[in-house]
């Protein structure tokens, strides 16, 4: 089948564009290039550049391109960001995402599987989180995708658009072979920060409050491997197209909290050396425990993630920096 896949050239994006085709799936990707890097996709992937913000231009995308199903992960992914420039995060994440619906009912009403977050959850006492725990997003992030996830739904209730949306916890790590992984622009992600660190290009690492309700005391956080993320991503494409769950949400994790601290020592151990650490004040917004309820995902597509030790997905981490020092710039 033939996808469209938006915001294919970031982290995430490039990762699914890869597993798609592994799944033998037609590509195109349709980018504005804002923070993704056209060297993360096979060269012989079209690549549309193009703006969420001009209808026309998705919606030619659409009218020419004719996918089977189109993926949607474009999208400004900064919470601390998002609180400073709300407006921006807004207009290009939901007004975008608004863009796309429209053009994707008035063209193809094609399946749509969306790019969501735990951050749509906020601070929550269940553990796990089940997908119908309250949504109380603390950052205008958070807002941005709770607010995509319900323009979908009506898109779904009103005109029969088919969807999966897939709430990710904490992605990390990078295709084995390390040619691709994460690039930011602005670095903030834990591990990513611990493998910059042991290579040099930051100082020491600062674990952020250890004093939470947790046995350590560090904040526990769900990993999931970006490999098997964007597995997920091919299992609900193949759900939609065969006409199954046209209207599901689901959490991707893998059901088990790690520690930042146990994730540090992880690192340590991948890179062989233990990275200067130091105690700094909690980070605002953080929640103490954030481990999803990964079982509807499992039990109705079969997800079933490969990358289970915390220390081979730190591997693949650090094998992607350290061969890339400068991200795509190498
Ligand atoms: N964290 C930390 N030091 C850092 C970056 C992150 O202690 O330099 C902690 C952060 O407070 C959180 C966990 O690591 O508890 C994961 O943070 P990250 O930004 O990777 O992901 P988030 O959970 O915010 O999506």
């Amino acid at each position: 089948m033939k996808l469209l896949v938006v915001g294919g050239a970031g982290y995430i994006g490039s990762h699914t564009v890869r597993q798609l085709r592994a799944a033998g799936h037609e590509v195109v990707v349709f980018d504005n290039l804002s923070s993704g890097h056209a060297a993360a996709l096979p060269t012989d992937v079209p690549l549309l550049r193009g703006d969420l913000l001009d209808p026309d231009s998705i919606r030619t995308a659409l009218e020419s391109q004719r996918p089977d199903a189109v993926v949607h992960f474009a999208a400004l992914i900064e919470v601390g960001e998002s609180m400073r420039a709300p407006g921006r995060y807004y207009r290009n994440n939901v007004t975008g995402s608004l863009n796309l619906l429209q053009a994707i009912v008035d063209t193809r009403k094609v399946p749509l599987v969306f790019s969501s977050t735990a951050a749509v959850y906020g601070t929550t006492d269940a553990v796990p989180i089940p997908e119908d725990a309250p949504l109380r997003p603390e950052s205008v992030y958070g807002e941005t995708k709770l607010m995509t996830e319900r323009m979908i739904h009506a898109f779904h209730v009103a005109h029969g658009l088919p969807y999966t949306v897939l709430r990710y916890f904490n992605v990390c790590g990078a295709a084995p072979g390390g040619h691709i992984g994460e690039a930011h622009p602005s670095k903030t992600h834990l591990i990513e920060l611990a493998c910059l660190t042991a290579l040099g290009q930051r100082e020491k690492m600062m674990v952020f409050g250890n004093d939470y309700p947790t046995p350590d005391g560090t904040c526990l956080r769900d990993y999931v491997h970006v490999q098997d993320l964007a597995d997920a991503h091919v299992l609900a494409v193949e759900a939609l197209l065969a006409g199954r769950m046209m209207a599901a949400t689901y959490n991707v994790g893998l059901g088990r909290g790690f520690s930042v601290q146990e994730v540090l020592d992880a690192v340590d151990e991948v890179v062989g050396t233990p990275l200067p650490r130091e105690l700094a004040p909690r980070r605002a917004g953080d929640p103490p425990r954030l481990v999803a309820d990964a079982s509807r995902i499992v039990s109705d597509l079969g997800f079933a993630p490969q990358f289970t030790d915390l220390r081979q997905m730190v591997q693949t981490a650090w094998d992607w920096h350290r061969h890339h020092p400068n991200g795509f710039q190498d």
